[in-house]
């Protein structure tokens, strides 16, 4: 297929966008949604069915961002639905304690070993939010570490992500988070235990806990090395610190116990998000449950939410994690096996120098040779090549996250006929990236 699918305007799309823009700042509700990495029409869908999106000019997309993870069943799941719609039909939100929320705490209990209590919330941000703020009240410490290149969410201190070197206090990143916040964060380079155990050193005592990204996929995807996340608990445990995994894009999907059942290291505090909601806005902290304990109303440690454990979200979640078996992982394995290395052949055949990473089904592309191992490497990719390619592959019918910064996402539902319209978008895509200048 070298023909475009599609032509390049979409013009339901742009009249959307510009309707959004008169009334939403940059016509969207979060960023990376507006394609400015990218350039173009950002697609308004409509709907989405298994592996596919439609948009609003009618025109449909093999979906390989799926929501940034939670469909991993695809879209509209029929028994996903079922549940959510038996679940509205009994009302939308009590804010009174019910069944459901039980329900999916004790699942999610039952699969990671080391969550042995959770609180529900409504977003991953509130999660991390959270988890800081008990680990900070459980150890009566204010600092925190963090990676950068590791999102975590939009929470004030863990934006700060400039900085570089040993310890380096981090300046905000963003207008409106002040200095005090972002100066209780210290930001290090990824896979550097080195920089640990040297801000451990500059800080004894002060630091309350070490946050990271269980396998990072906000800086594309740049798996942990071998002995990272060990040698962080280790750091954690040796210094009084806590030890925070965050599992929001990794948690019930790169394996049924998420990143933790395929590494095993055991983090004092983990949160998650995305696929444990099915979709709606479901996430979570959890933990030891010593340090649990000192959340309110059990401890003094306040947190709260008017639609935290919403009764449809968590019967959309449960119906999710339910149905997510060794068989559905070996599924949604097998098919991400499948298209990277389609991806792969593509690219060598057109000589474009990349470098594929994966962290079991999450995988993104990087163009570079070189294997990308913190942010610094990450950044050094030639991404207008990503921007060529992306807009071949969304003229031919597929749909990528609009950066290279970004995991692609698959799901169950990624069946040969999908992966058939990718193998033949691919050809296409790679030459536009050979050809692609900066
Ligand atoms: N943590 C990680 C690892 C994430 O990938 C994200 C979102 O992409 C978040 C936290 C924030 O979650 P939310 O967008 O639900 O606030």
């Amino acid at each position: 297929m070298s023909e475009l699918a599609y032509p390049y305007e979409a013009p339901a799309s742009q009249a959307l966008f510009d309707r959004a823009a008169a009334v939403t700042p940059g016509g969207v509700n979060s960023p990376v949604r507006a394609f400015r990495a990218v350039g173009g029409t950002p697609r308004f869908m409509v709907s989405g069915s298994g592996p596919y999106l439609t948009d609003a000019d009618g025109r449909e997309y093999v979906d390989l961002v799926c929501s940034w993870g939670p469909m991993i069943l695809g879209h509209a799941h029929p028994e996903v639905i079922a549940a959510v719609q038996e679940a509205v039909a009994r009302g939308t939100s009590f804010g009174t304690p019910a069944e459901g929320e039980v329900a999916l705490a004790e699942a999610m209990v039952e699969r990671v070993a080391p969550l042995e209590e959770v609180r529900l919330v409504s977003s991953g941000t509130e999660a991390t939010m959270s988890a800081i703020r008990l680990a900070r009240g459980f150890t009566r410490r204010t600092k925190v570490i963090k990676f950068a290149g590791c999102y975590h969410g939009h929470v004030d201190s863990l934006l700060a992500a400039a900085g570089s070197g040993v310890a380096t206090f981090a300046l905000p990143d963003t207008p409106g988070v002040t200095g005090a916040q972002a100066s209780d964060t210290i930001v290090l380079p990824y896979n550097d235990l080195e920089a640990v155990h040297a801000a451990f050193a500059a800080h004894p005592g002060e630091i309350a806990c070490v946050i990271t990204e269980a396998s990072p996929g906000n800086m594309g995807v740049v798996p942990p090395l071998p002995g990272f996340n060990q040698g962080l608990k280790d750091a954690c445990a040796a210094n009084g610190a806590l030890f925070v995994s965050d599992e929001v894009m990794t948690g019930f999907r790169t394996s049924r116990a998420g990143w933790y059942g395929v590494e095993g290291v055991v983090p004092d505090l983990m949160t998650f998000g995305k696929v444990m909601g099915g979709g709606f806005p479901a996430a979570a902290f959890g933990g030891r449950a010593d340090v649990m304990a000192h959340l309110a109303p059990a401890g003094p440690v306040y947190q709260a939410g008017t639609l935290s454990g919403n009764p449809v979200a968590t019967a959309a979640g449960l119906a999710q994690l339910r149905l997510l078996d060794d068989a559905a992982y070996e599924k949604v394995d097998a098919v991400s096996a499948q298209i990277q290395g389609l991806v792969t052949e593509a690219l060598a055949k057109e000589g474009v120098a990349h470098t594929l990473q994966t962290a079991s089904n999450m995988f993104s592309v990087f163009f570079t040779d070189r294997p990308v191992r913190n942010y610094e490497d990450a950044k050094a990719q030639e991404s207008f090549r990503f921007t060529a390619f992306f807009h071949s592959l969304l003229s031919h019918g597929v749909y990528l996250p609009p950066s290279s910064f970004e995991s692609w996402f698959v799901s169950t539902a990624h069946d040969e006929r999908a992966v058939q319209r990718i193998a033949d978008a691919l050809p296409a895509a790679a030459r536009a990236a050979a050809e692609a200048t900066a």
